[in-house]
């Protein structure tokens, strides 16, 4: 559908026209009035007063606080309910659909906060009779998330952009960043945000960004989910009926949208500097970022990012024609979207085994049209020295492959219970707040279990968001029995949520707890053995072991600096001793992988 206010591009004004019939309210004239077609974006105050008209305007809105986030100030949540119910159970019960937006998470990417707001305002005015689309869906809007980065506002955040003239900022008041942060919740904006999804539950879910990675003529591109990486139902609706009507609509309009432009290139670290006629491909959103994390609830999870080379009244029109186009399908195939995230749920609820790692298949591909810009390497006019660039009077369009196949690469079997000791008590409190069920142990007690052992793994080379990132986790199993408190929690893999629970409590998984330095103090030896200290036992121990003796006096003849070295010996029969600390690297989440009768309360 073409954008409503395509026509109108000086568009401060106040745009008369004649009301919907269906409207009770006596409204005809805009209720807000935005500026983006002169470069300009609201600031958070005037956002939040802006959707506060809209509420105190239309009865079929509402505007929700919701706790709070770093800046102290709540999260705002922006309800649109054509019969007037903001409950989201009986929403629920009643058959609807929630499609959920969220602004701002990068304030220094705003046109989904402009587009929304004049969403917001044209659905509740019913222009081009628009509200026809809330008939079987309810229309959520986070007005702005990073709050605090919505506040730092200055012409200077964003060294790409020429526009809006003054923009918010990527960190949040705590400098985080929140698109990174929605499994480790460091931030009370994730927290609140985490709270709000579980309460509404939305079927569809959209982040709006702005990207400045390769040039090319779209506005707009789409990161959707990823079609390996779910429930095949939600990926074949996907592939066969949602992403070929979306891209199919928006084509019609002003705006055609593609997959986002990732070159492939498998030669380069930055493929960002080769060039798209070699292939795009798609990639998996893990659970740290915003659609990775509602995937892992059954929510259909789309990003989009428009480009910040074009002007920003394009901007915000190809972000509200996508907005709208979203919401068309999610109204038209409703009863469809309700019934498969049912039925994905039941069956994950079931499912055994979990992908948890994917790899790019390289040999399948599809063809997309693609149109570029020639590139290459250009002599810098503020160094001299050569760099990749766009030459934006030389455009081309020619059919490209396009990569969207993924193969997994670990695939892990659900125990029937993970045991958490109560001593981890921030997973306790993610979990809670996921709204997973548990249940605790009623006595001190032993349990035979299975357990890893974490044999090896990698730290990202630099901080992120606060951590060093646990990357190529080598495990080793082992079956132990334990001694649990009273109070220790066991939660049952047959959950709706089942992907949330594996991906996070799995070490091996790329945005799981373990990654995120949960469990980092269970990697540090705390009693170890002294030079001197040990001695006694260490001969005691020899002495005891003929065995092992002959080994170690073996080794100390076949490697001479082995055999000069004390420390190195003493080390050599601590870790094969009983004095060898076993709960080190002892990974400290627990596997029960029968239905045993555990006792809890
Ligand atoms: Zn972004």
């Amino acid at each position: 559908m073409k954008s409503i206010l395509k026509s109108v591009p000086g568009l401060v004004l106040v745009t008369i026209f004649i009301f919907s019939s269906c409207n009770t309210n006596t409204i005809s004239e805009d209720v807000i009035t935005l500026n983006y077609a002169n470069n300009v974006t609201p600031g958070y105050y005037q956002v939040i007063e802006m959707y506060q008209q809209l509420a105190n305007t239309f009865k079929e809105a509402k505007l929700i606080e919701y706790g709070t986030t770093d800046a102290g100030k709540p999260l705002h949540l922006f309800v649109i309910s054509k019969n007037k119910d903001f409950k989201p159970e009986s929403i629920k019960k009643d058959g609807k659909t929630i499609l959920l937006i969220n602004n701002g998470i990068h304030p220094g990417e705003p046109c989904g906060i402009d587009a929304s707001l004049q969403f917001a305002n044209d659905i509740l005015l019913n222009k081009n009779n628009l509200k026809i689309n809330l008939d079987n869906t309810v229309l959520c809007i986070i007005p702005v998330y990073n709050v605090g980065g919505a506040l730092n506002r200055s012409h200077y955040h964003r060294t790409g952009h020429k526009s809006p003239k003054e923009s918010g900022f990527r960190g949040n008041a705590k400098n985080l960043d929140l698109n990174r942060d929605f499994v480790k919740c460091d931030t009370k904006n994730a927290v609140t945000f985490t709270t709000i999804f579980h309460e509404w539950k939305p079927n569809v879910f959209l982040d709006t960004h702005t990207t400045n990675g390769s040039d090319h003529q779209y506005t707009q591109t789409l990161i959707a989910p990823q079609h390996n990486s779910m429930h095949p139902i939600h990926g074949k609706f996907l592939t066969d009926v949602m992403l070929p009507e979306l891209y199919e609509n928006m084509k019609k309009g002003d705006y055609e949208i593609i997959p986002y432009v990732k070159p492939f290139d498998p030669s380069s670290e930055n493929s960002y500097d080769s060039s798209p006629k070699n292939g795009i491909l798609s990639y998996i959103q893990t659970a740290k970022f915003s659609s990775g994390y509602t995937q892992l609830f059954n929510c259909l999870g789309f990003m989009t990012e428009n480009h910040i080379y074009k002007s920003y009244y394009d901007r915000v029109m190809s972000a509200y024609d996508f907005i709208n186009e979203l919401l068309i399908f999610t109204n038209n195939h409703s009863d469809e979207i309700f019934e498969n995230k049912k039925q994905v749920s039941e069956m994950i609820s079931q499912q055994e085994d979990f992908n948890l790692t994917h790899t790019l298949d390289t040999t399948k591909y599809n063809y997309i049209e693609f149109k570029g810009y020639e590139a290459g390497m250009l002599k810098s006019t503020v160094t001299g020295v050569e760099r990749y660039g766009y030459d934006l009077t030389k455009p081309y369009t020619q059919e490209i492959k396009y990569y969207d196949y993924y193969k997994p690469t670990l695939i892990i079997k659900k125990p029937a219970y993970y045991v958490i000791p109560q001593a981890w008590n921030e997973i306790i409190e993610r979990f809670k707040l996921n709204k997973i069920e548990m249940k605790q142990l009623s006595k001190d007690t032993a349990l035979t279990v299975e357990v890893y052992y974490i044999e090896n793994f990698e730290d990202e080379r630099r901080q992120n968001n606060g951590h060093r990132v646990h990357r190529n986790v080598e495990v080793k199993k082992d079956v132990q029995q334990i001694n649990y408190y009273k109070g220790d929690y066991v939660v049952e893999v047959n959950q709706a949520w089942n992907r949330y629970i594996v991906e996070m409590l799995e070490p091996q998984a790329p945005d799981g707890f373990f990654a995120w330095n949960f469990f980092d103090p269970c990697l540090e030896s705390r009693e170890y053995f002294s030079s001197y200290g040990f001695e006694a036992n260490a001969l005691k121990y020899l002495n005891d072991h003929p065995v092992f003796k002959a080994e170690f006096e073996k080794k100390k003849q076949d490697d001479p600096e082995f055999a000069e070295n004390h420390r190195a010996q003493l080390a050599y029969i601590y870790y094969n001793s009983e004095w060898n600390e076993v709960s080190y690297k002892r990974y400290p989440v627990t596997r029960i992988n029968d239905n045993v009768a555990l006792p809890i309360l």
